[in-house]
């Protein structure tokens, strides 16, 4: 009889160890695939958008998509898309939000609303953002007001709370179509396409910006900001445990401790 009971026991210890880890591996399974999903849904926001920009006209427009690359300060940018044509540099951020946008200018971070979810999350203002890389470029480039930051929102983003220039995906036409009060000639644009080609290439880094560098990284992981791309850090939960991811994976593998 003892012995029955010592292995009864045994048994229901092994089925609630069994049942802890089937609900262990589908807690995991659901965060990885939410994560997936997030991902997912930037890319989708990006393609859309590469594909209302269109292909690259020799000598009158060019578009380039997730245009990577690293400043003289060794620190490492990504950008949604770039257009050059004859009415200047169009940066372009995509945010495939859903919900509720507010924000303005110079607020510091915008707030996403989704009241079907009952949830809010602030993230980081991409005008700074998209300034950030446009800073980068026009110092390359020695060309500060040929420059336009243009942050998109495609259409399940309710963006008419914004009070500054935000705009949905189909205004891009007529947007890169706007003349800004001068016109680059079709040698100012091929020139400014390849030197950015070469900017990808180019790759260096000094000691002092190094040194540089990692202090502008650590104001920014304090803050939450992708040191690497400037993107969002988020909450990831995955397999390896809890941390802070940088929105833009898997082009950015940036990661905090939480
Ligand atoms: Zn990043």
């Amino acid at each position: 009889m003892q012995n029955f009971i010592w292995i009864f026991s045994l048994v229901i210890a092994v089925l609630i160890f069994i049942v802890w880890l089937i609900i262990k591996i589908l807690k995991i399974q659901s965060s990885v695939k939410r994560q997936n999903e997030i991902e997912q849904i930037g890319k989708d926001g990006e393609k859309k958008v590469a594909k209302i920009l269109g292909k690259s006209i020799p000598d009158r427009q060019y578009i380039i998509n997730n245009f990577l690359f690293t400043d003289e300060n060794g620190a490492s940018c990504q950008i949604d898309h770039i257009v050059i044509n004859r009415n200047g540099i169009f940066v372009i951020e995509t945010k495939n939000y859903s919900g509720i946008i507010y924000g303005s200018k110079t607020q510091r971070e915008w707030l996403q609303v989704q009241p079907y979810k009952n949830q809010e999350k602030t993230f980081y203002n991409p005008l700074m953002q998209n300034d950030t890389h446009i800073y980068r470029l026009s110092r390359y480039l020695n060309a500060k007001n040929l420059f336009h930051n243009i942050v998109v929102f495609l259409d399940n983003a309710d963006i008419s709370n914004v009070s500054t220039i935000a705009f949905s995906s189909s205004a891009i036409p007529s947007l890169i179509n706007m003349n800004f009060g001068f016109i680059l000639s079709a040698q100012q644009i091929n020139d400014i396409y390849y030197r950015l080609l070469d900017l990808k290439k180019n790759n260096r880094i000094s000691e002092k910006a190094h040194v540089k560098r990692i202090k502008t990284a650590k104001y920014k992981i304090e803050h939450n900001i992708c040191p690497k791309c400037g993107g969002r850090l988020v909450v990831r939960n995955t397999q390896i445990g809890k941390f802070y991811g940088c929105e833009n994976y898997p082009n950015c593998k940036f990661r905090k401790e939480l």
